[in-house]
């Protein structure tokens, strides 16, 4: 069975304004990639459905769905928008945020539908993975949580169980604490220390509530981690969640926004993280969950420099590529060359001219080290 891969252009259109830093443009540079390079034909490419609003209730309050189809129109009071989370500067409304949002969520589900029924094994969606997403608010560039609205789905639709695993830099809070009572869906998210970063949560001591206590998993690393202590942390730390949750299904969100040339956070992976990540998702998937995987996005906001690379290593993991190694083809770079306004990426692999050692190296690793061996004792209990 081969994996498909969720896209259409419609997806791009989920924009707050032309200088917000979240910008979709990223999916047509990954799906041109990997068309350029080819790895993805259009055989491959199944196009969205849109979200409904009884899918979205699954997660979302039927007032702040109200509140999302107004905004869109302009039907909303400054006082109601700053109610629903629509009136930050993160996160503003703009026209037709309901409809563009509920199609992002479609192509998550359409995702989901073609794994659960048998069509393919692997699924991947890049336009999904908007993990901060509340049941009644809107937060850092995510109106509705297709990831979220994508583990009820498949709990309620084909009663089987999920781990949702979360390498963006960021805590995936929406997710978590839509599940935080709950042992149908386990939560793993790995991220930056919410000590300097967005949202501020995600402490080891998040373990979830009730029936759902132990089934939240948090592993925050510290600023500056590099690839070797990421590798470490994740790898260990997925395959105890997976002994230990037996999940029919994995859920994984793929933000690239720990790599070492994002703008907004202070992680230090290259593409060798973001090569293997996706690999050792697969492994696990094919030696735990009969190979049922799907995978979204997420965060990235070095879109030239480093998204479209560093997607492009989950479908080519999904179908057993290695890393591709030296340039990028041609008639990529010659497409895009004059758009881009800083110095285009060559090659596959990161190139590391700029890269920065870090002086508290050792310390940095023992740190996280520690995390994760509490997490293990956690998996033992
Ligand atoms: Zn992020």
């Amino acid at each position: 069975m081969k994996p498909l891969y969720i896209y259409d252009d419609e997806l791009l259109k989920y924009r707050f304004s032309d200088s917000h830093p979240f910008n979709q443009m990223r999916l047509k540079l990954t799906t041109d990639l990997l068309k350029d390079s080819g790895y993805l034909t259009t055989e491959h490419i199944v196009k969205p459905r849109t979200a409904t609003i009884k899918e979205l209730s699954l997660v979302h309050s039927k007032a702040y769905i109200q509140a999302v189809q107004d905004a869109g129109h302009n039907l909303l009071s400054t006082e109601e928008l700053i109610k629903y989370g629509l009136e930050t500067e993160d996160t503003p409304s703009f026209k037709d945020m309901h409809e563009k949002s509920a199609l992002l969520v479609g192509a998550t589900l359409t995702a989901v539908d073609l794994v659960m029924t048998g069509k393919t094994n692997q699924a991947v969606n890049l336009s999904g993975g908007l993990h901060h997403g509340f049941s009644g608010k809107a937060s850092g560039f995510c109106i509705y949580n297709d990831a979220a609205v994508a583990c009820e789905y498949i709990v309620q639709n084909y009663n089987k169980t999920v781990l949702y695993v979360d390498t963006d830099a960021h805590h995936g809070d929406g997710v978590q604490w839509t599940f935080y009572g709950r042992n149908d869906v386990a939560t793993l998210s790995i991220h930056e220390t919410g000590r300097y970063l967005f949202p501020g949560t995600g402490s080891v001591t998040e373990r979830g509530t009730e029936e759902g206590f132990g089934y939240a998993v948090n592993l925050p690393i510290d600023a500056f981690t590099e690839d070797d202590s990421f590798l470490e942390v994740f790898k260990k730390s997925l395959e105890g969640a997976i002994q230990k949750f037996k999940p029919d299904i994995i859920l994984s969100q793929n933000g690239v926004d720990a790599h070492f040339r994002d703008p907004m956070t202070h992680l230090s992976l290259t593409s060798k993280s973001f090569e293997e990540i996706p690999r050792f998702v697969k492994k696990m998937a094919d030696q735990y969950t009969n190979g049922k995987w799907i995978a979204i996005g997420g965060g990235g906001y070095n879109i030239w420099q480093v998204v479209p690379r560093m997607w492009s290593q989950i479908w080519l993991a999904m179908n057993e590529e290695e890393a591709p190694r030296g340039p990028l083809p041609t008639c990529f770079i010659e497409r895009y060359k004059d758009e881009c306004k800083v110095v285009f990426p060559l090659n596959w692999e990161d190139t590391l001219e700029d890269y920065m050692e870090i002086p508290r190296r050792k310390e940095i690793t023992e740190k996280n080290h520690n995390t994760l061996n509490r997490i293990l004792m956690y998996f033992e209990q």
